[in-house]
């Protein structure tokens, strides 16, 4: 297992049950770089999302412990909780989950008005910086219902981006997208390791998604099966195949 002196995420034998019957993560030992784009790959039923929850904090760990942006988030209270995630860390969703009676901008600035106060002068630069770099520039006034799948999108990509988070979690970002929307999706997801230099954790079950990270960590049955490099989609899809038991 890697242990990078510069893990962003650092989970050190978590475990996550629901319940008697459902062990949705099993011993999970993963650090996550600072500033890469890591993939987590697995069949629904494999626990990424589970996996994603507890590692941002959505959801405690039976088991473990989770150190998120040097914090050790499994000794918090839920008010510390909630304040680190909402400062440390931003949430990318497959449904979006924009706040339909706010227009474009008050959306994206929502992050920082949740926490009781406005943006301020470099808040407001720097948002205004990310909207026109996502190409919703003339778009602010808008809500999001006027807007297509691939732009809600790159709003909720704006929002997350919004207090310079340690981390993004994006689950299944494009999984309700068109193709197109999606490609567009993943080239700012990927720009913004890259340029920007953000830590991006992305849930897919798609491995064209996946290919464009710089590591893709499988998931089987709650534990990690494999951990490799930037892959093609097709060497992904072959590994994919090499986790599931032989009928
Ligand atoms: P994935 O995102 O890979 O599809 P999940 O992390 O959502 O997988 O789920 C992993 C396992 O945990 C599945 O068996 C799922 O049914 C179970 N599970 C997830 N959330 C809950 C919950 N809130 N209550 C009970 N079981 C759950
Ligand atoms: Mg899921």
């Amino acid at each position: 297992m890697s242990t990078s002196p510069n893990a962003v995420i650092r989970l050190d034998g978590v475990s996550k049950r629901y319940g008697q019957n459902v062990t949705a993560l099993s011993g999970v030992t993963l650090d996550v770089g600072a500033g890469e784009f890591t993939a987590i790959m697995g069949t629904s039923g494999s626990g990424k999302s589970t996996l994603m929850h507890v590692a941002a904090g959505l959801d405690s760990a039976t088991e473990g412990t989770v150190i998120l942006d040097g914090v050790d988030i499994t000794s918090l209270g839920d008010k510390q909780l909630t304040e680190l995630r909402r400062r440390r860390v931003g949430f990318v969703f497959q449904s979006f989950n924009l706040v339909p009676t706010l227009n474009i901008l008050e959306n994206v600035e929502l992050p920082i008005i949740l926490d009781g106060r406005k943006p301020s002068r470099e808040e407001r630069d720097r948002i205004r910086t990310l909207i026109d770099r996502l190409g919703l520039g003339a778009r602010v006034s808008h809500r999001p219902s006027q807007l297509s799948g691939g732009q809600q999108q790159r709003v909720a990509i704006a929002r997350a981006l919004a207090r310079k988070p340690a981390v993004i979690f994006a689950d299944e970002p494009t999984g309700a997208l068109d193709t197109r929307s999606s490609n567009d999706v993943l080239a700012i997801l990927r720009e913004t390791t890259r340029d920007l230099g953000h830590s991006v954790v992305m849930v897919t079950h798609d491995p064209a998604a996946a290919a464009i990270a710089d590591r893709i960590v499988f998931l089987s049955d709650g534990q990690v099966r494999a951990d490799r490099g930037n892959i093609s989609s097709d060497e992904i899809s072959r590994a994919m195949l090499a986790l599931e038991p032989v009928a």
